[in-house]
Parts: structure tokens; sequence; C-alpha cells
């Protein structure tokens, strides 16, 4: 991977040309990032097959991981300079970082205030769901791949499924709602999950979201031949349940919604490798050690901590922000012959 070195003579380093330096955070084919991916830490309490081998992975020491002073620096910058509405904090597992709810309640002082959001698989989140909304939080993403209890034990290699249940319920009693749960489906089970999930979703006012599985598994297992497509995933709700499609604009969002038996409840297909939505990105990513991203299969990475360390003002924290994501790629190239895997496993990325 390539990383951009960014010490102290990088920062007197030329702009690339064309890029604006003030104004949205935009790339060279004209989209606009507005929609922050903090990852807070590459750890993990589960090990999701597709994800994390079981014996964990080498997490990051903690000297590069960024201090929470440096973190808020960051959102600071990102939300007062570069335009960024939505922050949405994720890992590894986020209910792992200690300092959540303090971090959340300083992105939510900042102004304009931006909307604040979580991905988490669950555990813990019936103990702090309170104290998160109370901080800011405004909304939730659970990951849940099945209701079934072997079927979760395999996939995620723990016996926690009535964990993440309990964390679903305290988040909508939170009132961090809508409660969205995020689902990666298992080749061979997974459409037989995706209807049980769906009726448990339609049960408890949760919106289901559906995500094709893409090649960020830390093992490079992926295989395109065994990850179940959108197309089959819809052939399998349909046949369930009556499905029609959204009217709704879809905008940025990455999920196609489908309203479900009428509406006005709905589930969301993520066709990532199937139907990529790299042309309406708005993203641009954060890792816990301080690497700006501008794309999930980014090749390439920023090194602001690097620059933080080496005492950059703003004005260099923000130029080389916008550098970053000036050179985003048009996509993310899964489906061109030369595809390259990322080294970075999703999880130490943040999804
Ligand atoms: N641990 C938290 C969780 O599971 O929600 C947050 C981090 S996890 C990396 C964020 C999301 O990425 C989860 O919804 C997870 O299912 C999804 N994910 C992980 N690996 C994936 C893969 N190879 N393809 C598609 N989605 C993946
Ligand atoms: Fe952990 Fe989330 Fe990866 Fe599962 S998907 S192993 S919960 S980081």
């Amino acid at each position: 991977m390539t990383v951009t070195a960014l010490g102290l003579p990088a920062m007197r380093r030329e702009p690339p040309a064309g890029m604006p330096l003030a104004g949205p955070l935009v790339d060279t084919f004209g989209r606009v990032a507005t929609d922050l991916r903090v990852s807070l830490t590459d750890r993990c309490n589960l090990r999701c097959t597709y994800c994390m081998p079981a014996e964990g992975l080498d997490w990051l020491p903690g000297d590069e991981l960024l201090s929470r002073d440096e973190l808020t620096r960051l959102l600071s910058l990102a939300v007062t300079r570069l335009g960024i509405s939505s922050v949405r904090f994720t890992g590894g597992e986020p209910l792992l970082y200690k300092a959540l709810e303090e971090v959340v309640a300083a992105t939510a002082a900042l102004r304009p205030r931006p909307e604040i959001a979580l991905t988490t698989n669950g555990l813990g989140l019936s103990r702090r769901a309170k104290a998160l909304a109370a901080a800011g939080l405004d909304r939730v993403n659970v990951s849940l791949d099945t209701c079934d209890p072997q079927r979760f034990t395999a996939i995620t290699r723990r016996d926690r499924l009535s964990d993440v249940l309990d964390g679903l319920a305290a988040a909508g009693a939170a009132g961090l709602r809508p409660v969205k749960v995020n689902a990666v489906l298992d080749s061979e089970s997974g459409l037989d999950d995706a209807v049980e999930l769906l009726r448990y979703c339609l049960r408890f006012g949760y919106q289901l979201r559906i995500i094709e599985q893409m090649p960020l598994d830390a093992g490079h297992q992926w295989r395109r031949d065994a990850a179940l497509r959108a197309d089959e995933i819809f052939a399998a709700l349909a046949s369930h349940f009556e499905l029609t499609a959204d009217p709704a604009p879809r905008g940025s969002a990455p999920a196609q919604l489908w309203r479900v038996d009428g509406g006005p409840a709905a589930v969301g297909i993520i066709a990532s490798v199937s139907h990529a939505f790299c042309s309406a990105c708005d993203r641009t990513r954060l890792t816990a050690d301080g690497q700006v991203r501008n794309c999930l299969f980014a090749t390439e990475e920023t090194d602001l901590r690097a620059l933080l360390r080496s005492c950059a003002d703003d004005d260099a924290l923000e130029a080389a922000w916008r550098a970053a994501m000036w050179r985003k790629a048009a996509g993310h190239g899964i489906n061109d012959p030369g595809f390259v895997q990322p080294e970075r496993p999703m999880s130490a990325i943040g999804g």
C-alpha cells in the first residue's frame, strides 16, 4: 500500500492543479464528500468469518492510534472547514472505544452540527444506548446476519446473539431511530436468514439493509461465485413478501429501498459489487491511526497523524485532506480484471 508521506516538507508542496482550497470537499469527478466515516479502533469482540480470522489480527499499537485530542481536532476541521455534514463512528467495534460518549458529545457540539451515527455489532449497546443518545448520537446501525442462534455463533464465532438483540431493543428505546440492521449473508444459509431477518425487523420496526459481501476480508478468501448477489437476495425476499420500489429519490444512499407488503416498512439491498454506486459516493474515511482514505478500496492513504504530530497547522491538515480526496478514483474497480484487494481489511478501515 502506498502511504503519502506528509512530513513537514510536504506541507509546502503545491496543491494539485485545479484543486479548490476552500468550499466543499471535491474530487476530480465533481463528487462532493459530506459523509465522514471514522474508525475508532481496529479491535473487535466478534470474529465474523467474512471479516476477521478466528485468532484476530495484529492490532494497531496504542501509540499509532490517534489520541482523543487529535481525533477531535480532525473532526472539528472536517465539519468546520471541509463541509462534512454527517459523521458515522465505526471500527473494528466502536463500542470498545471507552471515550465514545465523550467523542460523540464533542462532535455534537460542532457547528453546523453534523448528523451523528454509529455502526456497531451491538455487544454492550444495551448498557450504553441511553448515554450515547444523551451525548448526541442520532442513529445506529446494528450488524446482524441471522436470527438463528446456531448460525449466529457459526458466523461470528461467538455465542452472543441475545446481546445483539438486547442492544437493538435498547437502541429503539433510547430513541436512536430509525434503528437499522445491517446484514451480510452467509453464502449457504443466507437466503433463508434474509427472510427470517426481515420478519424479525418488521416485527420490531427496524429497517433491514442487506449488503453484498465485498473483497475486504483479512484472509483474502472472498470469491465472486460464492457471494450472494443482490438479484438473488431480492428474488428470495420477493417469494415471501410483496416488494415494490420505493419512489423516494435515492440520492447518494447506497441501498436500493423496497417497500414491504405495501409499506411503510422497507428493506434495503446494497449491491456494492453487482451494481456499484461509486458515481454517487459522498464518503471520506479516517482510520483509527489517522489515515485518510478516499475509498474503501483505496490502495493509497494520506497520513494526517504524521502531520498532526509534526505540529502542522489547520491549513496544512485541510490541504492534505483535500488533496487525498481530489485523487479519488472513479470507482472501486472490483469488477476490473486487474483489481487488487486493499491490504487493510474492512475492520481496520471502518465499514
Ligand atoms: N463491528 C461493527 C459492525 O460489525 O457493525 C462495525 C465495523 S464492521 C467492519 C461495519 C460493517 O461492515 C458491518 O455491517 C459488517 O457486516 C460489514 N462488513 C464487514 N466485512 C464485510 C465484507 N467483507 N463485505 C461487506 N460488508 C462487510
Ligand atoms: Fe467485528 Fe464488525 Fe468485523 Fe464482525 S464485521 S468481525 S463485528 S468488525
